[in-house]
């Protein structure tokens, strides 16, 4: 256990996030070994489209603009670093923390399952969602910060 706790600007940013995903967030943050910081909670309909325009996302139906998804980045020697090794530590702790509580989430690592329910390593998840986008002749679009709550459950 790292002892992290959540500072100012990452409460700022789960202002509006529904009430199940910052739940998994403040637990996540209290089982990390890798201290993290929310980058996004909630987004306008602008930013979203500034964000699509930069190629920093693909859609404008972001789960984002409706409090439904958070950014958790690595917070390392007091910086934000979109590193691979720091996310999947994260992505332990978040996968925990959405156990303990019952929630189903979806990882920008592998848009295609049930990460809450995943019993492989973030590790071999990624490395599996690259190989069936590939199997299917398209590009794996990751983005190892990104959790969301389930459309099944949270439509
Ligand atoms: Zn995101």
């Amino acid at each position: 256990m790292g002892n992290f706790s959540l500072g100012r600007k990452s409460l700022a940013e789960l202002d509006g996030v529904h009430a199940d995903l910052v739940a998994v967030v403040k637990r996540a943050i209290a089982l990390t070994v890798q201290d993290f910081a929310v980058h996004d909670g909630i987004r306008t309909v602008e930013e979203q489209k500034r964000l699509v325009a930069a190629g920093a996302s693909r859609t404008l139906d972001s789960r984002h603009i409706t409090g439904h998804a958070v950014d958790l980045v690595p917070y390392v020697n007091g910086k934000l670093r979109w590193e691979w090794e720091p996310i999947y530590r994260i992505a332990d702790a978040v996968r925990i923390a959405a156990r303990e509580l019952g929630i189903s989430l979806r990882w920008g690592g592998a848009w295609d399952i049930d990460f809450t329910a995943s019993q492989d390593s973030p590790e071999d998840i990624v490395a599996d969602y690259g190989a069936r986008r590939r199997a299917e002749g398209k590009k794996a679009f990751l983005d190892g910060p990104h959790y969301e709550l389930s459309k099944a459950k949270y439509p």
